[in-house]
């Protein structure tokens, strides 16, 4: 085995080439969607990254949401610390798994019962398969620019990723398997109408994010989500909320709480593995029941409800629970995006800013954005140009414009205030250059 270390961050992405497609191991991480080549980070605290080149960036990624309570939170790198020297993983049944169900089911309002699993994308992959197990049906809605995981099934106007890249579908997707998916426009009550009306009873789910964050930030207006309850209610057909972006983060009971409606099943990740591989489905008992071993749907996993991830789940709950940020976040968070708006005036820049709770995305056009066709509307070149000017000035973004950004605990008025003065100098500086390109 080699033991090469260090070098600057193109050697490394020389070396991460060679050896893992496109240099990494999930594909937003590259900068396609912003040229350039990917900076590689050794520690994280608070709002902070820190790169091999030992540059601090004040980060908006935050791991792509898990991380609401900032990079190495003491609270819970204590409890994880405290439960490594106890062994890493049993696959047996622990009292760690058995406390964060318990807490889960207290904190997301339509869980009753629920199953721990690895990722976000196992967690919708299970809770499609235990739809299509418990109805006998076979159709799937979802909408398009929502974004659940890779799942084969859902693969199809998926944006996130797919969407910085262009792609219009996976290739290897079974077409068989993309016929029984039905993508709908999001939030577009004439079409969800016309799908229940011609395929309601055959079908088994609609999949939904409840606050879209994969197109960047869309908050659907509030008769959509009550209208896809109705629906469902009426065809039979289980209405299963994506919160892995959401839960915990737009409210601690996720958007259910924040817009109480409620569905059959919950998707959930992110925020509640603390930022440690860790997932879950859950939802209404008598559904659940139809989970293996309990009932016939099978799904498993060796490593699910690891010890160490539980812990580090649990702990990032119990800080929410007793000392809920949300009003802190909301307050920074529209600090953040009235600053942002600020700059683009003054520097006359076309934006539109969508914000929920603490993601927000600050959009290259006049908007609004309201969904996905729309979100392809901005000018991504603008956004490459911003995502660099703010890098240079210390601001890591998500390196692309389909993406929300993730104020956390951590990110104090100050580290606000300082993005802020980044970004009214990095939008001069792009008006100025001409929006130059890496
Ligand atoms: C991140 C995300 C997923 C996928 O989770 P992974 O852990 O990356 O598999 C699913 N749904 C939504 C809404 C997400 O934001």
């Amino acid at each position: 085995m080699s033991s090469r270390r260090g070098g600057t961050a193109r050697d490394l992405y020389a070396r991460a080439v060679a050896v893992m497609p496109g240099g990494v191991n999930s594909p937003v991480r590259a900068f396609r969607g912003v040229g350039g080549a990917p900076r590689f980070f050794v520690r994280g605290h608070g709002p902070f990254l820190v790169d091999t080149e030992a540059h601090e960036l004040v980060d908006y990624v935050m791991s792509w949401g898990p991380l609401i309570l900032g990079h190495a939170h003491p609270v819970v790198v204590e409890r994880v610390s405290r439960v490594l020297g106890d062994g890493l993983s049993f696959g047996a049944a622990t009292p760690g798994e058995v406390a964060l169900a318990e807490a889960i089911i207290d904190t997301i309002p339509a869980v009753d019962m629920v199953r721990l699993v690895n990722s976000g994308t196992e967690a919708s992959m299970s809770a499609i398969r235990l739809a299509r197990g418990f109805t006998g049906r076979d159709r799937v809605v979802k909408f398009d620019g929502c974004y659940h995981g890779h799942v084969d099934s859902l693969l199809v106007a998926a944006g996130s990723g797919v969407a910085t890249f262009g792609l219009p579908d996976s290739p290897g997707v079974p077409s068989a398997l993309a016929e029984l998916t039905h993508s709908l426009p999001y939030a577009d009550l004439d079409a969800m109408d016309a799908h229940f009306d011609r395929l309601g009873a055959e079908t088994a789910c609609v999949i939904v994010e409840t606050v879209a964050g994969n197109m960047g930030v869309v908050e659907p207006p509030e008769s959509f989500l009550t209208r896809l309850r109705e629906r469902c209610n009426e065809s039979g057909a289980l209405l299963v909320f994506d919160e892995v972006m959401t839960g915990l983060r737009v409210a601690l009971g996720g958007a259910q709480e924040r817009y109480q409606v409620y569905p059959d099943l919950t998707v959930m990740g992110k925020i509640i593995g603390g930022g440690m591989p860790l997932a879950a489905y859950g939802g209404r008992s008598d559904i659940m029941a139809h989970i293996a071993p309990a009932g016939p749907v099978y799904q498993a996993g060796t490593l699910s409800g690891n010890p160490v991830a539980v812990a580090c789940g649990l702990a990032t709950l119990e800080v929410l629970d007793s000392e809920p940020p949300y009003d802190l976040l909301e307050a920074r968070s529209a600090r953040l995006a009235r600053g942002l708006h600020q700059a683009c005036e003054r520097h006359g820049v076309e934006h539109c800013i969508n914000r929920v709770g603490a993601m927000l995305t600050l959009f290259f056009q006049a908007g609004p954005v309201t969904d996905y066709a729309a979100a392809k509307r901005s000018d991504t070149g603008r956004f490459a140009s911003f995502f660099h000017a703010m890098l240079q000035r210390g601001v890591y973004l998500p390196p692309s414009q389909y993406e929300a950004w993730f104020p956390s605990v951590a990110h104090t008025d100050a580290v606000i205030d300082q993005t802020i003065e980044a970004a009214d100098e990095a939008l001069a500086a792009c008006v100025k250059g001409g929006w130059p390109r890496p």
